[in-house]
């Protein structure tokens, strides 16, 4: 699995302004659809892509579409949803699955409520919105089901990530052929046959998307500092 903080002052400027407790649910929507277009930019970089021409007004100028199929994108219940629109703004031409998944506020265990997947993910690019990479429990779940359903790669595109949670999803899919520590090499076509996912499945290609990543998780499992509940914030405590 490899990691990419996106450094950047646009991207700094509005996750400072999205962790300040002041800002109200319109700022906060529109904070996330920003910043989200903005990682996004950055996680569809190796994108794959096929060669196309074009005739111009004056010529024929070579050049690429998105490979098909379409990607699709898998916002994760309930926050995520509040990270669709900065993410289709960039694809609009993607699939859009959901996934549901549950803390228990006790345990800290994630389990599958909700399930709209294609079953048949061979040859797509995936994207995973997730806000919060806390415990690492339930992106490491959905992962596991885009790879089970042959997904050429998961891009995971978080807000904030904690260190745990990021060692637990490195630790879950370190055999995708790009090496356990993150590093440079990898993209679809890079996973060397007989990498094998702990699920006994051939691995794609993972990667994580953050803003940045904060110091730890507090005992109810909240990042620190983070940003508090991010579906709370976007959508109101119902
Ligand atoms: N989920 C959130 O919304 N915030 C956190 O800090 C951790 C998990």
């Amino acid at each position: 699995m490899r990691t990419l903080v996106v450094d950047h002052p646009l991207v700094t400027h509005k996750l400072t302004a999205l962790r300040d407790a002041g800002s109200d649910t319109a700022t906060f929507r529109s904070l996330t659809a920003e910043l989200v277009t903005l990682l996004a930019y950055e996680a569809t970089r190796e994108m794959r892509v096929q060669p196309v021409s074009v005739t111009t007004p004056v010529g024929i100028a070579r050049g690429v579409k998105l490979a098909r199929p379409v990607p699709l994108i898998v916002p994760v219940l309930r926050a995520g949803i509040g990270m669709l629109d900065g993410m289709t703004r960039l694809l609009p031409m993607a699939d859009v699955g959901f996934v549901g998944l549950r803390r228990d506020e006790e345990s800290l265990i994630a389990s599958t409520y909700a399930d709209r997947l294609p079953t048949d993910l061979t040859n797509r690019d995936t994207f995973v919105l997730d806000p919060m990479l806390a415990t690492g429990g339930t992106l490491a779940t959905v992962i596991g089901m885009l790879v089970a359903r042959g997904a050429a790669s998961v891009t995971a595109i978080c807000l904030l990530a904690a260190p745990e949670g990021l060692r637990r999803v490195e630790e879950a899919f370190a055999a995708d052929g790009t090496g356990a520590t993150g590093g440079t090499g990898g993209g679809p076509d890079a996973a060397p046959g007989g990498s094998v996912a702990p699920g006994g499945f051939a691995a794609p290609w993972v990667r994580v998307v953050t803003a940045a990543v904060d110091e730890r998780l507090n005992e109810r499992g909240y990042i620190v500092p983070g940003l508090g509940d991010a579906g709370d914030r976007l959508f109101g405590r119902v």
